[in-house]
Protein backbone atom coordinates (compact mmCIF):
# COMPACT_ATOMS: atom_id res chain seq x y z
CA UNK A 1 0.00 0.00 0.00
CA UNK A 2 1.21 3.47 -0.52
CA UNK A 3 0.52 6.18 1.85
CA UNK A 4 -0.97 9.66 1.03
CA UNK A 5 0.03 10.99 4.45
CA UNK A 6 3.81 10.56 6.81
CA UNK A 7 3.63 12.82 9.75
CA UNK A 8 7.49 12.07 10.99
CA UNK A 9 8.64 13.40 14.44
CA UNK A 10 5.71 16.08 15.26
CA UNK A 11 6.36 17.62 18.56
CA UNK A 12 4.31 20.25 20.10
CA UNK A 13 4.69 21.25 23.49
CA UNK A 14 2.13 23.01 26.11
CA UNK A 15 2.33 23.52 29.61
CA UNK A 16 0.84 20.44 31.05
CA UNK A 17 1.08 18.06 27.76
CA UNK A 18 3.17 17.37 24.67
CA UNK A 19 2.59 15.72 21.51
CA UNK A 20 5.95 13.82 22.05
CA UNK A 21 8.10 12.81 18.47
CA UNK A 22 4.89 11.77 16.56
CA UNK A 23 5.42 9.65 13.79
CA UNK A 24 2.57 7.68 11.04
CA UNK A 25 1.60 7.46 8.02
CA UNK A 26 -1.73 7.20 6.55
CA UNK A 27 -2.60 4.83 4.08
CA UNK A 28 -4.23 5.49 0.23
CA UNK A 29 -7.50 4.30 -0.51
CA UNK A 30 -8.26 3.26 3.71
CA UNK A 31 -10.77 5.10 6.21
CA UNK A 32 -7.83 5.51 9.47
CA UNK A 33 -9.93 5.99 12.47
CA UNK A 34 -7.58 8.52 15.11
CA UNK A 35 -8.62 7.30 18.76
CA UNK A 36 -8.00 8.60 22.00
CA UNK A 37 -10.18 9.82 25.21
CA UNK A 38 -10.48 13.48 25.90
CA UNK A 39 -6.79 15.08 25.84
CA UNK A 40 -5.02 12.44 24.20
CA UNK A 41 -3.72 15.05 21.35
CA UNK A 42 -5.88 14.07 18.48
CA UNK A 43 -6.85 17.59 17.96
CA UNK A 44 -3.16 19.02 18.33
CA UNK A 45 -1.86 16.73 16.02
CA UNK A 46 -4.74 17.79 13.69
CA UNK A 47 -3.67 21.41 13.98
CA UNK A 48 -0.33 20.30 13.25
CA UNK A 49 -0.80 18.63 10.25
CA UNK A 50 -3.10 21.52 8.94
CA UNK A 51 -0.92 24.26 9.78
CA UNK A 52 -3.27 25.82 11.98
CA UNK A 53 -1.06 25.78 15.01
CA UNK A 54 2.81 25.46 14.56
CA UNK A 55 4.61 22.60 16.32
CA UNK A 56 8.31 22.96 17.23
CA UNK A 57 9.86 19.98 15.21
CA UNK A 58 8.59 17.64 12.87
CA UNK A 59 8.05 16.87 9.30
CA UNK A 60 4.30 16.88 7.11
CA UNK A 61 4.86 14.84 3.16
CA UNK A 62 1.25 14.68 1.14
CA UNK A 63 1.73 11.97 -1.91
CA UNK A 64 5.55 12.80 -1.95
CA UNK A 65 5.36 16.42 -1.73
CA UNK A 66 6.67 18.04 1.69
CA UNK A 67 4.48 19.84 3.68
CA UNK A 68 6.65 23.08 4.23
CA UNK A 69 7.77 23.65 0.34
CA UNK A 70 4.30 22.94 -1.74
CA UNK A 71 1.51 23.67 1.09
CA UNK A 72 -0.58 25.47 -1.46
CA UNK A 73 -0.73 22.59 -3.95
CA UNK A 74 -1.38 19.87 -0.94
CA UNK A 75 -3.92 22.24 0.62
CA UNK A 76 -5.97 22.08 -2.52
CA UNK A 77 -6.43 18.23 -2.13
CA UNK A 78 -7.17 17.96 1.66
CA UNK A 79 -10.78 18.84 2.71
CA UNK A 80 -10.98 19.35 6.46
CA UNK A 81 -14.39 19.54 8.94
CA UNK A 82 -13.03 20.41 12.79
CA UNK A 83 -14.61 20.10 15.81
CA UNK A 84 -15.06 23.85 16.69
CA UNK A 85 -16.78 26.63 14.63
CA UNK A 86 -14.09 28.33 12.46
CA UNK A 87 -17.04 29.97 10.54
CA UNK A 88 -17.87 33.39 11.28
CA UNK A 89 -21.67 33.22 12.87
CA UNK A 90 -22.81 36.05 11.02
CA UNK A 91 -22.41 35.60 7.27
CA UNK A 92 -24.88 33.50 5.47
CA UNK A 93 -24.23 29.93 4.25
CA UNK A 94 -23.29 31.13 0.36
CA UNK A 95 -21.50 34.40 2.06
CA UNK A 96 -18.94 32.11 4.02
CA UNK A 97 -18.64 29.76 1.23
CA UNK A 98 -17.86 32.96 -0.67
CA UNK A 99 -15.40 33.12 1.58
CA UNK A 100 -13.57 30.21 1.49
CA UNK A 101 -14.66 28.90 -2.15
CA UNK A 102 -11.19 31.16 -3.53
CA UNK A 103 -8.27 29.62 -1.55
CA UNK A 104 -9.05 25.99 -3.42
CA UNK A 105 -7.75 26.31 -7.18
CA UNK A 106 -10.12 23.35 -7.29
CA UNK A 107 -13.02 24.67 -6.30
CA UNK A 108 -16.18 22.90 -8.18
CA UNK A 109 -19.10 25.11 -7.91
CA UNK A 110 -21.33 22.23 -9.12
CA UNK A 111 -20.16 20.41 -6.69
CA UNK A 112 -21.22 22.28 -3.84
CA UNK A 113 -24.69 23.39 -4.75
CA UNK A 114 -25.04 19.39 -4.67
CA UNK A 115 -24.38 18.57 -1.75
CA UNK A 116 -26.51 21.86 -0.04
CA UNK A 117 -29.02 20.37 -2.23
CA UNK A 118 -28.40 17.01 -0.55
CA UNK A 119 -28.61 18.37 2.88
CA UNK A 120 -31.48 20.98 2.63
CA UNK A 121 -29.19 23.58 3.64
CA UNK A 122 -30.73 27.27 2.29
CA UNK A 123 -27.83 29.10 1.22
CA UNK A 124 -29.15 32.45 2.59
CA UNK A 125 -29.10 31.04 5.98
CA UNK A 126 -26.80 32.94 9.12
CA UNK A 127 -24.54 30.21 10.27
CA UNK A 128 -25.14 31.43 13.68
CA UNK A 129 -28.11 29.87 13.15
CA UNK A 130 -27.54 26.79 12.01
CA UNK A 131 -27.89 23.61 14.62
CA UNK A 132 -24.83 21.68 15.28
CA UNK A 133 -25.61 18.77 12.79
CA UNK A 134 -26.23 21.44 9.74
CA UNK A 135 -23.01 23.24 10.49
CA UNK A 136 -21.29 19.88 10.11
CA UNK A 137 -23.27 19.10 7.05
CA UNK A 138 -22.24 22.71 5.87
CA UNK A 139 -18.31 22.08 7.15
CA UNK A 140 -18.82 18.61 4.89
CA UNK A 141 -20.34 20.42 2.20
CA UNK A 142 -16.95 23.03 1.99
CA UNK A 143 -14.72 20.09 2.32
CA UNK A 144 -16.18 17.83 -0.96
CA UNK A 145 -16.53 20.53 -3.08
CA UNK A 146 -12.86 21.02 -4.65
CA UNK A 147 -11.87 17.49 -5.15
CA UNK A 148 -9.53 16.87 -2.24
CA UNK A 149 -8.02 13.22 -2.11
CA UNK A 150 -7.87 13.45 1.56
CA UNK A 151 -10.59 14.06 4.18
CA UNK A 152 -9.35 14.68 7.55
CA UNK A 153 -11.85 15.30 10.09
CA UNK A 154 -11.84 16.15 13.71
CA UNK A 155 -14.56 14.92 16.18
CA UNK A 156 -17.06 15.33 13.00
CA UNK A 157 -19.88 13.04 15.00
CA UNK A 158 -19.61 14.57 18.74
CA UNK A 159 -22.88 16.49 19.13
CA UNK A 160 -25.20 14.83 16.27
CA UNK A 161 -27.75 12.22 16.78
CA UNK A 162 -27.90 9.01 15.83
CA UNK A 163 -29.37 9.03 12.62
CA UNK A 164 -26.94 12.53 11.56
CA UNK A 165 -23.77 10.54 12.50
CA UNK A 166 -25.06 7.16 10.75
CA UNK A 167 -25.80 9.70 7.53
CA UNK A 168 -21.76 11.05 7.95
CA UNK A 169 -20.97 7.50 7.77
CA UNK A 170 -22.94 6.43 4.76
CA UNK A 171 -21.17 9.97 3.20
CA UNK A 172 -17.66 9.13 3.66
CA UNK A 173 -18.22 5.40 2.49
CA UNK A 174 -19.70 6.95 -0.66
CA UNK A 175 -16.59 9.50 -0.52
CA UNK A 176 -14.38 6.36 -0.74
CA UNK A 177 -15.62 4.82 -3.69
CA UNK A 178 -13.99 6.73 -5.93
CA UNK A 179 -10.22 5.41 -6.52
CA UNK A 180 -7.56 6.53 -4.35
CA UNK A 181 -9.64 8.78 -1.57
CA UNK A 182 -8.75 8.27 1.69
CA UNK A 183 -10.23 9.55 5.22
CA UNK A 184 -8.60 10.54 8.47
CA UNK A 185 -10.89 10.59 11.08
CA UNK A 186 -10.72 11.65 14.72
CA UNK A 187 -13.01 10.75 17.56
CA UNK A 188 -13.71 9.29 20.87
CA UNK A 189 -17.33 7.60 20.05
CA UNK A 190 -15.17 4.58 18.78
CA UNK A 191 -18.91 2.81 18.13
CA UNK A 192 -18.64 5.21 14.59
CA UNK A 193 -15.40 3.50 13.41
CA UNK A 194 -16.90 -0.44 13.72
CA UNK A 195 -18.20 -0.17 10.74
CA UNK A 196 -16.24 2.04 8.28
CA UNK A 197 -12.77 1.84 9.51
CA UNK A 198 -9.59 -0.19 7.52
CA UNK A 199 -6.95 1.18 10.10
CA UNK A 200 -6.74 2.32 13.26
CA UNK A 201 -4.54 4.46 15.38
CA UNK A 202 -4.46 5.29 19.22
CA UNK A 203 -3.19 8.31 20.83
CA UNK A 204 -2.60 9.09 24.42
CA UNK A 205 -0.95 11.54 26.45
CA UNK A 206 0.97 12.74 22.99
CA UNK A 207 2.24 8.95 21.99
CA UNK A 208 0.67 6.94 19.90
CA UNK A 209 -0.08 3.49 21.59
CA UNK A 210 -1.71 1.16 18.32
CA UNK A 211 -1.44 1.66 14.43
CA UNK A 212 -2.68 -1.50 13.05
CA UNK A 213 -5.33 -2.86 10.81
CA UNK A 214 -8.93 -2.14 12.22
CA UNK A 215 -9.36 -6.56 11.89
CA UNK A 216 -6.19 -7.61 13.02
CA UNK A 217 -6.31 -5.49 16.20
CA UNK A 218 -9.59 -7.18 16.33
CA UNK A 219 -8.38 -10.58 15.86
CA UNK A 220 -5.96 -10.61 18.08
CA UNK A 221 -7.87 -9.68 21.02
CA UNK A 222 -10.55 -11.20 23.01
CA UNK A 223 -12.81 -10.88 25.88
CA UNK A 224 -12.99 -13.22 27.95
CA UNK A 225 -15.47 -14.45 30.73
CA UNK A 226 -14.98 -17.40 33.16
CA UNK A 227 -14.84 -18.83 36.66
CA UNK A 228 -12.52 -16.72 38.73
CA UNK A 229 -10.84 -20.08 40.29
CA UNK A 230 -9.34 -19.88 36.82
CA UNK A 231 -6.91 -16.76 37.25
CA UNK A 232 -3.72 -17.51 38.82
CA UNK A 233 -0.06 -16.21 38.35
CA UNK A 234 0.15 -18.14 35.33
CA UNK A 235 -3.21 -16.85 33.47
CA UNK A 236 -3.02 -13.36 35.14
CA UNK A 237 -0.02 -11.76 33.60
CA UNK A 238 -1.52 -12.75 29.98
CA UNK A 239 -4.91 -9.91 30.54
CA UNK A 240 -4.27 -6.93 29.71
CA UNK A 241 -7.14 -5.46 32.10
CA UNK A 242 -8.96 -8.11 33.81
CA UNK A 243 -12.18 -7.27 36.39
CA UNK A 244 -13.01 -10.05 38.91
CA UNK A 245 -16.37 -10.41 40.80
CA UNK A 246 -17.62 -12.61 43.17
CA UNK A 247 -19.46 -14.30 40.59
CA UNK A 248 -16.55 -14.76 37.82
CA UNK A 249 -14.13 -12.41 36.26
CA UNK A 250 -14.40 -10.44 32.90
CA UNK A 251 -10.70 -9.35 31.11
CA UNK A 252 -8.67 -8.30 27.78
CA UNK A 253 -6.05 -10.01 26.29
CA UNK A 254 -3.82 -9.63 23.34
CA UNK A 255 -3.02 -13.41 24.13
CA UNK A 256 -5.88 -15.55 23.01
CA UNK A 257 -4.68 -18.42 22.35
CA UNK A 258 -2.22 -19.07 25.46
CA UNK A 259 -5.76 -18.14 27.47
CA UNK A 260 -7.71 -20.85 25.14
CA UNK A 261 -4.90 -23.92 26.18
CA UNK A 262 -4.90 -22.50 29.85
CA UNK A 263 -8.83 -21.98 30.76
CA UNK A 264 -10.80 -23.90 27.89
CA UNK A 265 -14.02 -23.67 28.77
CA UNK A 266 -13.77 -19.78 28.99
CA UNK A 267 -16.05 -17.83 26.84
CA UNK A 268 -14.26 -15.82 24.24
CA UNK A 269 -15.59 -13.07 22.40
CA UNK A 270 -15.13 -10.54 19.66
CA UNK A 271 -13.91 -7.54 21.87
CA UNK A 272 -15.12 -3.93 20.50
CA UNK A 273 -13.12 -1.02 19.05
CA UNK A 274 -14.02 1.18 22.80
CA UNK A 275 -12.58 -2.07 24.87
CA UNK A 276 -9.67 -1.93 23.56
CA UNK A 277 -8.58 1.50 23.59
CA UNK A 278 -9.90 1.25 27.28
CA UNK A 279 -7.50 -1.56 27.82
CA UNK A 280 -4.49 0.41 26.17
CA UNK A 281 -5.00 3.50 28.04
CA UNK A 282 -5.29 2.33 30.92
CA UNK A 283 -9.13 3.27 31.31
CA UNK A 284 -10.06 -0.23 33.28
CA UNK A 285 -8.85 -2.12 35.97
CA UNK A 286 -5.65 -3.16 35.23
CA UNK A 287 -4.24 -7.37 35.56
CA UNK A 288 -1.07 -6.65 36.42
P1 LIG B 1 -10.78 15.96 22.86
O1 LIG B 1 -11.26 14.59 22.51
O2 LIG B 1 -11.24 16.39 24.20
O3 LIG B 1 -11.03 16.98 21.78
P2 LIG B 1 -7.99 15.80 22.04
O4 LIG B 1 -7.45 14.40 22.00
O5 LIG B 1 -8.37 16.42 20.76
O6 LIG B 1 -9.18 15.85 23.09
P3 LIG B 1 -6.25 18.05 22.36
O7 LIG B 1 -7.31 19.07 22.09
O8 LIG B 1 -5.24 17.80 21.30
O9 LIG B 1 -6.90 16.67 22.79
O10 LIG B 1 -5.53 18.50 23.69
C1 LIG B 1 -4.40 17.79 24.23
C2 LIG B 1 -3.94 18.50 25.48
O11 LIG B 1 -3.32 19.74 25.11
C3 LIG B 1 -5.03 18.82 26.46
O12 LIG B 1 -4.56 18.55 27.73
C4 LIG B 1 -5.26 20.31 26.27
O13 LIG B 1 -5.66 20.91 27.47
C5 LIG B 1 -3.88 20.79 25.85
N1 LIG B 1 -3.96 21.98 25.01
C6 LIG B 1 -4.57 22.07 23.81
N2 LIG B 1 -4.47 23.33 23.29
C7 LIG B 1 -3.76 24.05 24.21
C8 LIG B 1 -3.32 25.40 24.28
N3 LIG B 1 -3.56 26.26 23.29
N4 LIG B 1 -2.63 25.77 25.37
C9 LIG B 1 -2.35 24.91 26.37
N5 LIG B 1 -2.74 23.63 26.37
C10 LIG B 1 -3.43 23.17 25.31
Amino acid sequence: MTSILEVNNLTKTYDQFSLDRLSFSLQKGCITGFIGVNGAGKTTTIKSILGLINPEAGSIRFDGMEMNRQEKQIKNRIGFVLDEGYFYGMLTVKEMKNVIAPAYSSWDEQTFSNWIGRFGLNPNQKIASLSTGMRMKFAVALALSHHADLLIMDEPTSGLDPMMRSELMAILLDFMKEEGKSVFFSTHITSDLDKVADMLILIDGGKILLNEEKDTLLDNHARIKGDSRWINERTRPLFLTLRETPYGFEGLTHQKEALRQEMPDAVFERPTIEDIMLAYVGGAEIAH
